[in-house]
């Protein structure tokens, strides 16, 4: 019955391999462990990026059905709250095993509704499977601690769940994202509201069908649908305690502000210009092709994409052996063996990244390598944008000022290690730098004094793993980073923490007045 109603009728044997798309099927709600086809006017067109035919219809939950989720939520939260973490950890195991059995499956979901290449969106499957896999050791990670204080008294901590939470998620990595909450919130005894984006929620829904089989009991994982209305409900509902968010500047500054005006905990991974400084010291091969992929992998649709190269010296001579690697790379649809790169997400997207290369074209720079106007043969529909580089910007001119989001590269030459520190330090955004050196001092300097929060050294995309913490600063978060996404923080933030104090004693108090001075304890 899950599966038959499942998005694409997909299983974990037959899934697609290719852009046709032989039934256009609704995406339902998730209530209840069941999918549920929504009753809205308003539907959302989801277009495959490679060839723009329609795949799926994406609901504007109605209010109905929005309520209807956190009542679940709601109602399932007392019971699974009182489960035991043993019960929670076992239910999570199922749950990793199916994820990684459905891997392929939810890689296909993902090459059809956001343009990764197969191999590229099973990385993305990947490494939010790992989160899951981090999350089974929750019987170590939240044990609380336990002091003495005084004579036959004792204080522990323990950390409980909040409640219902909610993710608001982006389009750009559609299962990782979802699975930075959806382990880590339940496995501490939460239950909760997805908000896929409405740009690709496919593999949202396989994720929500393996919670299912996995065990989780009806109303642990609900999901729903829409955009800025969707969100706005979920920021005013008070029955949801916390709002964990990744996407833009512009969507998730409003949503922290709203969010905590309203009383809940709110996490938020917000946009990015990650740099990189490359020496003339550095393993040249290793950096060129290092940075190539960091730029281009993924269309550059990656937070944490490598989309600004800050050449220091005699490399300002390499961007051009940078552009015979990057013209090298296949851009193609997404199933198709050999791509390195597919589409970017939509038609307005790809406007939006021509327009920024022609403005850098108009404010002066060199365009060295020009993906406008390219195309696979096979899918003329897509919307293709080649690898793209830009040298001799400055970081007055538009395209170093903006976070493009595409497969375009800006080159920025300054004469020394201290520039580069300082023009990486002037930039307002802060989640991943690199640094390509051989040189120990020099990268030593570089990671302590270099403002970013995630640093890389000879490696371009230094996103940790889950038993660490995404740890962007500045404007790439929201609430200056305080609530950061999984790791021990990630466990932080959806639990709250309370105190026992207790005192067991067999003696009589001995006296029959009472003290009314603040206890001391010592
Ligand atoms: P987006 O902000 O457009 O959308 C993200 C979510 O917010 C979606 O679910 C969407 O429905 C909702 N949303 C969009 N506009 C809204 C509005 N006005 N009001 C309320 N809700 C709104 O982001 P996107 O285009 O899906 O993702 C790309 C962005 O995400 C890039 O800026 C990228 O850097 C960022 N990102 C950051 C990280 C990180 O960890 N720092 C990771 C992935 C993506």
């Amino acid at each position: 019955q899950l599966q038959a109603s499942a998005q694409l009728a997909t299983t974990s044997t037959s899934y697609p391999t290719t852009h046709e798309v032989p039934e256009v099927i609704n995406t339902h709600n998730f209530i209840d462990n069941k999918f549920i086809p929504s009753k809205t006017s308003q539907w959302i067109d989801l277009h495959d990026p490679a060839t723009n035919n329609l795949v799926t219809r994406v609901p504007q939950s109605t209010s109905e059905e929005l309520t209807a989720a956190v009542d679940s939520a709601e109602k399932a939260f007392p019971a699974w709250k009182a489960t035991s973490v043993l019960h929670r950890q076992g239910i999570m195991f199922k749950y990793v095993a199916l994820i990684r059995e459905n891997w392929d499956r939810l890689a296909a979901s993902i090459t059809l509704e956001q343009g990764k290449t197969f191999a590229d969106a099973r990385g993305d499957v990947l490494r939010g499977l790992q989160v899951a896999e981090t999350a089974c050791g929750i019987t170590t990670q939240i044990t609380g601690e336990v002091l003495e204080v005084a004579k036959d008294m004792e204080t522990r901590s323990y950390r409980e769940p909040l409640g219902v939470v909610a993710a608001i998620c982006p389009f750009n990595f559609p299962a990782m994202i979802p699975l930075w909450t959806i382990p880590i919130a339940t496995v501490t005894g939460n239950t909760c509201v997805i908000k896929p984006s409405e740009r690709d929620p496919g593999a949202t829904m396989i994720l929500a069908e393996l919670a299912a089989q996995a065990g989780f009991p009806e109303g642990v994982i609900n999901i729903v649908h829409g955009a800025a209305k969707t969100v706005d409900f979920i920021l005013d509902e008070p029955r949801i305690k916390a709002i964990s968010f990744v996407g833009s500047n512009k969507a998730g500054e409003y949503i922290y502000s709203r969010g905590s005006a309203n009383g809940k905990r709110v996490q938020a991974n917000l946009g990015a210009k990650n740099h990189c400084a490359v020496l003339p010291d550095c393993n040249k091969n290793h950096a060129l092709n290092a940075i190539t992929g960091a730029a281009f992998g993924a269309a550059g649709q990656r937070c944490m994409a490598l989309s600004t190269l800050v050449l220091v010296g005699e490399t300002k001579e390499w961007a051009p052996q940078i552009a015979e690697r990057a013209k090298a790379l296949s851009m193609n649809g997404g199933f198709e063996k050999g791509a390195d790169l597919g589409p970017v997400i939509s038609p307005q997207a790809k406007e939006r990244i021509e327009g920024l290369i022609a403005s850098a074209e108009k404010e002066g720079a060199t365009i060295l390598l020009d993906g406008r106007g390219q195309k696979p043969e096979k899918y003329p529909n897509g919307n293709w944008v080649g690898p793209t580089i830009i040298a001799n910007v400055t970081p007055d001119m538009t395209c170093y000022k903006e976070e493009i989001f595409g497969p375009v590269l800006v080159c920025l030459n300054v004469p020394t290690l201290d520039d580069a520190i300082a023009l990486i330090n002037k930039n307002e955004y802060g989640n991943g730098v690199a640094c390509f050196t051989t040189n120990g001092a020099t990268a030593t300097r570089f990671q302590k004094e270099v403002e970013a929060g995630q640093v890389g050294i000879n490696v371009p995309i230094p996103v940790p793993l889950p038993m660490f913490s995404f740890t962007g600063n500045k404007k790439s978060v929201a609430g200056g980073g305080a609530n950061t996404f999984y790791g021990k923080p990630g466990i932080q933030f959806y639990t709250q923490q309370k105190t026992v104090t207790s005192f067991w004693s067999g003696a009589d108090a001995g006296s029959s007045k009472a003290s009314v001075n603040m206890p001391t304890q010592s």
